[in-house]
């Protein structure tokens, strides 16, 4: 429903699919970068996990974030909001929602124009007992969404924090990774190194 809106770029994590085999998967061009490289968010704690306190829930974003300051964009934390994430609002929101639509981990939906992003909202579904479980698979699909967020595509390649887990084969969850791989930050230094300034 919310990827119907028109005019909204809406990129959809990770569902917990088993592999397709070394299928060729293209990489879709990516809406655009942030002018200025900033990128800067606001943080709704409403319905953060339970299990994890509010401290360090805001703490797990703002730390996962940084991981794609070594692309050499500034991810600048904000302060708290109560506007709602996913609401075309103009101010980038980050927030948790019990579940999500079609099962989906995180979501970041957005506006861009000519190659400039404009907004980027995450949504994360916070009630996953997998989370719970597995609070390194949190912080992966965290640093994933980020990536969608300073406007990364999901990776062909498997293993990097931008791969979408439904194309590779299922990974351990105790050892999926927690920084943008070399390959991420390729892929991420090829966008902002045409990024005017
Ligand atoms: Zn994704």
């Amino acid at each position: 429903m919310l990827r119907a809106r028109a005019g909204l770029f809406a990129a959809l994590v990770v569902l917990a699919v088993p592999c397709i085999a070394n299928a060729q998967r293209e990489e879709q061009p990516s809406p655009g970068s942030w002018q200025g490289k900033v990128f800067r968010w606001q943080y709704n704690p409403s319905n953060h996990p339970s299990w994890l306190g509010d401290e360090a829930a805001r703490q797990l974003l703002v730390d996962a974030s940084r991981e794609w300051e070594t692309c050499g964009i500034k991810m600048e934390y904000a302060g708290e909001t109560d506007r709602p994430s996913g609401k075309m609002d103009g101010v980038n929101v980050i927030g948790w929602q019990p579940s999500l639509p079609r099962n989906l981990r995180g979501i970041t939906m957005g506006r861009s124009r000519d190659g400039q992003l404009i907004e980027r909202d995450i949504t994360f579904a916070s009630a996953r007992a997998e989370f719970e479980r597995y609070p390194t698979l949190l912080r992966k699909v965290v640093v994933h969404e980020f990536g969608h967020a300073i406007g990364l595509t999901h990776s062909a390649t498997c293993n990097d924090v931008m791969t979408l887990a439904a194309d590779c084969a299922r990974a351990n969850p105790l050892t999926l990774p927690q920084t943008p791989t070399p390959h991420d930050l390729e892929r991420c230094r090829a966008l902002y190194t045409n990024n005017r300034p």
